[in-house]
């Protein structure tokens, strides 16, 4: 896995033209099987990627927290929301809740998240390749293909997929 997360920016490098192309034609003129296609896609790549070897995610980006994630995690620590905010979050340059440090502060040694029953709806989601209507979240795919190597492979398998 660090091989593969060591060389994982370069590739995405070198796909970005044609996933930028590939993007462009799917939103205009998405498949009606894509959402299927991409449970699928989503759920064989997993299968495969053991996210306790890699948390490349949680190393190197964090979620954002929404209010419903501070009110979840703060009563878990038993911590006013506010408290919370200030120990661990910081407000981006979208107006949004981040983590003030990465990796993770809830992120083990062992790659385990401490937090993982109440961790933000971003974590649960991420790399978000099971979503509905994945051609409206193209632009954060390309990004999320240079962090995630699953993501970077559901990518590869649907130009195979979709030519
Ligand atoms: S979601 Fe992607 S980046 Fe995160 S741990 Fe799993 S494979 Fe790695
Ligand atoms: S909260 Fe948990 S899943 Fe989310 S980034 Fe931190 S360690 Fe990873």
């Amino acid at each position: 896995m660090e091989n593969i997360l060591k060389q994982l920016p370069q590739k995405a490098k070198e796909t970005a033209t044609e996933n930028k192309k590939f993007f462009a034609k799917l939103k205009k003129r998405p498949p009606k099987h894509l959402d299927s296609l991409m449970q699928e896609l989503h759920e064989a790549e997993f299968k495969r990627t053991d996210c306790l070897t890699c948390a490349n995610c949680c190393k190197t980006t964090g979620p954002l927290f929404t209010d419903k994630d501070i009110e979840r995690i703060s009563k878990h620590f038993r911590m006013k929301p506010q408290q919370f905010i200030e120990t661990y979050l910081r407000v981006d340059e979208e107006n949004d809740y981040v983590l003030q440090n990465v990796p993770c502060t809830f992120l083990g040694a062992d790659n385990y998240c401490s937090i993982y029953d109440v961790r933000p709806k971003a974590c649960r989601e991420f790399p978000h390749t099971d979503r509905k209507k994945f051609q409206q979240i193209s632009n954060l795919t390309m990004k999320n293909v240079a962090i995630c190597p699953a993501a970077f492979n559901i990518v590869e398998e649907m130009k195979r997929r979709l030519p």
